[in-house]
Formats: structure tokens, sequence, C-alpha cells
């Protein structure tokens, strides 16, 4: 829980952020519509759920003032009519929350509404500032207080010491001190901005409907707005929607794109397109590349769903094998990665998923999954279908082996965790059960990206192109601090 405590490696008080969420979230905003624009957010949020089911939250501004409704939950449990009535506005943002490790304090959602010198603020943030220890001890040393774990909160300090003059200009101050990866929406009574790492780390893009202007983490929210999508927000950019239209500035001299590739493997949802590339068509190819790499003569292929549907869909079709929805979901039940105990996890797979026995039984069978993190879906899975009477289970993954924490805000979790950071793939088979177990090679993903460059595959290879927290590199490697610890140092 949140609490202010020593650290005691510089012997100083300092406010802890014991349980610091993973920012893997999706946000909104929406400017200059005559129409209900909480209500519009809101739907917004629904088609964004997928990125966060622990918080959601709406800000709207009248352009007198702002106002917040934010709590626990799924976007359905939140909002309610009444409170959707009650928010008023010609202005919106929205945010939903993925966080992990018990950290869904009511504290922690966003968006983070503050009074600066200018007037009412709101903000919130998909992403993860690598250097947010640094900047909270120099904050709290000059004085901040923080009354949440939240990277947006070291954000809005920033902007309030930067804020004499125009919004975008202490904006563009801030900017120049976090380093991470971040896409935010900011609103103040009379505007709305989005703004973009310079990495393009995490996607935003850009829709117009009617005379209003959209931000949104992705296209699949505009569609289901009806809105008309524009383009994406362009790695470093800053956009800025008032009254006189929109306007777009660089805040940073541009670095080569680092878009995060897990949101083409799983984050994302199917029906959206980030940076010129449709998710559904890149799994789908992911799988095709797998089927070349890696045939396996299977009597029927099945996907894990949903992420693993593309994927399936896929390789089934390069190798002409017979494709069947054999593993059944129950959408009511979020998903299992979020639970935090793994006694939990466990039965929430058991929960999640159920083979139909009669396409399994005495089948040969390819099981398609996006990922393996720490290989409790997989080997449950496989020890369900064999306990079905399926003849033999192979393993088919649609990306290579996560071998490394991720600091940007997707929670592929601490490294003593991940499954391929501690075995071989040989190893990870033996592990799960299954007759063989084949990843997707670095090659292949990129051959089914159709782009070798402008990726951010750090879980993939340890390449950080956005650094690394330095407190991370204290230890001799990464591996030597988990992230618990990390959280708790913070
Ligand atoms: P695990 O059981 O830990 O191996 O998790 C693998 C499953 O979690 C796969 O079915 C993936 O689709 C899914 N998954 C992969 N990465 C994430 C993530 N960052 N958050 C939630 N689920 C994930």
């Amino acid at each position: 829980m949140f609490h202010a405590g020593i650290n005691k490696k510089a012997g100083e008080e300092f406010l802890g952020q014991a349980d610091k969420l993973e920012e893997a979230c999706g946000v909104f905003g929406i400017y200059g519509s005559e129409k209900d624009v909480a209500r519009l957010t809101h739907y917004a949020l629904y088609a964004l759920q997928h990125r966060g089911q622990e918080s959601a939250g709406v800000a709207v501004s009248d352009g007198q003032g702002i106002k917040v409704h934010k709590g626990r939950g799924l976007v359905a449990d939140v909002f309610s009519d009444r409170v959707l009535t009650d928010l008023t506005g010609h202005m919106a943002i929205g945010h939903v929350q993925y966080s992990t490790m018990g950290s869904g304090l009511a504290v922690n959602s966003q968006p983070l509404v503050c009074q600066y010198l200018k007037g009412n603020l709101a903000i919130a943030h998909n992403g993860n500032l690598i250097n947010a220890q640094e900047l909270k001890e120099k904050l709290a040393a000059d004085g901040s207080v923080f009354q949440s774990t939240l990277d947006v909160e070291i954000m809005v300090n920033l902007i309030a010491r930067y804020g004499q003059g125009l919004l975008e200009e202490a904006l563009l101050k801030a900017m120049r001190d976090i380093q991470g990866s971040y896409a935010l929406v900011v609103m103040t009574e009379d505007k709305l901005i989005g703004v973009r790492d310079p990495y393009g780390n995490r996607p935003l893009c850009l829709g117009k409907m009617d005379n209003a202007y959209l931000l949104a983490s992705e296209s699949c929210a505009l569609d289901v707005l009806g809105a008309e999508f524009i383009r994406d927000v362009a790695p470093g950019e800053i956009v800025v929607i008032d009254q006189a239209g929109l306007h777009s500035r660089r805040f940073l001299p541009s670095v080569e794109r680092a878009l995060c590739v897990f949101e083409f493997i799983y984050f994302a949802r199917p029906d959206s397109n980030i940076d010129g590339i449709n998710v559904m068509e890149a799994r789908r190819a992911m799988g095709r590349e797998l089927a070349k790499e890696s045939p396996v003569k299977a009597d029927i292929v099945l996907p894990v769903p949903d992420s693993g549907i593309a994927g399936a869909l896929g390789y089934a079709e390069a190798l002409n094998l017979f494709f069947d929805m054999g593993l059944m979901k129950n959408r009511y039940i979020g998903r299992t990665f979020i639970r935090p105990e793994q006694n939990e996890r466990n039965l929430a797979v058991r929960l999640k998923l159920n083979p139909v026995t009669k396409l399994v039984v005495g089948k040969k069978v390819a099981v398609v999954d996006d990922s393996i993190v720490r290989g409790t879906t997989s080997k449950k899975i496989v020890k369900t279908l064999r306990n079905r009477g399926a003849a033999e289970v192979h393993l088919l993954i649609t990306s290579p082996p996560v071998i490394a924490p991720c600091y940007y805000g997707i929670d592929t979790s601490e490294r003593a965790q991940l499954i391929a950071a501690q075995k071989s793939p040989a190893e990870i088979r033996e592990y799960i059960g299954a007759d063989s177990l084949s990843y997707l090679s670095i090659e292949g993903l990129y051959r089914a990206l159709q782009q070798e460059t402008g990726f951010c595959t750090a879980c993939l290879n340890e390449e950080y192109s956005l650094g690394i927290p330095p407190e991370e590199k204290l230890g001799k490697h990464c591996s030597e601090i988990s992230s618990r610890q990390r959280k708790e140092a913070r």
C-alpha cells in the first residue's frame, strides 16, 4: 500500500511507491462536441476496456470547471446513467487502468484532476516513466506532496512548476525532464492536448466526428463512435485542440521510433490500426510465418481465445489445416494474468477455458496462442486437452519467447517469473507437457509486420531503446532486483 517510507540507501525520507501501478492503460479525449461528451467518452472506454479492467474514469469540462468521476472496476461498474447525466460539458477525457499486484487503490485511478496556477487540469496517461523514482525524490525534496503512486502525478507536479505561461510550454518543459513511455491526454477548461513520447512507444491516434476532435489509444474507439480516423499522433508530437482548431508541434528532437511490438502480439484489439498496421492482419501474418517455420501435422488447429484467434487462423490457412473454436472461453471473468496471486491464477485459467471434448478426442491438436509469459495458461490447457482425450498436443506460439521484463508499461512481469528467462524452449516444452513447442522467430515477426525497424522489442531481445530505470542499473543485472522490490524501493 502507499506509504511514506525511509529510503534506506539514501538514508532520507521520501514518499514510497510500494504498489506502483504498471500503466498499460487506455486513454481517450474529445473536444468540441455538441453531443453528450461524457457518454461518448464512456462508450469509447468500453472499446478500450481490453487495455485495463482495474479502474475507469471520465473528466469533463464545461468551460468553467472540471468534474470527474472515477472508480475501481469495469466501465460498466463505474458509470451509471445518473453519473453520466451529471457530467455535462463540451470536452472530456477518459482512462481505463490496468494494474497489477493488488495496487488498485481508488486514489490511483485516472484521470487525475488538480488545480494549478492557471486553473484546472485533468490528465490521463498510458505508459511508464523510467526516471519516476528520481523525479519524485527531487520533487519531494523540494516540497511536493503526492497522494497517489501514479507517474502522472509526477508530470502534474512538473507542469505546475513550469506553469507560468502557456500550458503547452509547461508541458514541453516537463517532457524534457521525463524519460520513458507516455501517451497522454490533457484537458484544461478550454483546451485538449494529446502527447506521444518521442519514441512513439505507446499508441495514440486522432479522429474527427462532425466538428469534434478525438484522441484515442486505439482506432477501435473511434470506430465505435462512428468517428473518422485522421492519423496517428506522431512520436514526439504535441497536438493542441482549442477554439482555434487543431495545432501541432514536435517537442523533442526525433529519435528512432520504438513502438511497442507487444501491442501487435497481444495487447491491442485486432480491429485497431496502429501506425499504419492493422492488428488483425499482423497477428494473422504471424500465424502464417509460424506455419512456414514450424509446420506440424495436426488434425485440428485450436486458438486460445481471444488473443490466439488471428494467429491460429493464419497458421491453419497456411497449412490448409482444419480450424475450430475448440476451447470455449468464459467471457464473464477478466484476464487471468491480472489476478495477483499464483493460486488464484491457476483457478482462473480453469474457470476461463474449457475444451469442446468431442473436437479433440483422439486428435492431434495444434493449440495456437500469442505468447507465453509464466507458462500457467499453456500448462493448464495442455493438461486439460490430454485429460479430454487428445492424442497429441502441439503448442504454437505466434511470438518469440518473452525473455525480459518491460519497463515501459506492458506488465510482462519480473524476470524471475518469465518462464523463457529461466528455461530453454525444450525445458519449457517439458514443463508445459506438450508434444512439441514452437515459437515464432524474431525475423518471422518482422516479416509478419512487414517492417524490421521502428519497434521496441525489449521483452524479446533486451534491446531497451528507451533506457532502463536507474534502480535496475544498480544491480549486477536487471534480474537482481525484482519488480516487486523495485516498486517497494519507490
Ligand atoms: P501465462 O499463463 O503467464 O503464460 O500467460 C500467457 C497468457 O497471457 C497468454 O494467453 C497471453 O495471451 C496472455 N498475456 C500475454 N501477455 C500479457 C499481459 N501483458 N497481460 C495480460 N495477459 C497477457
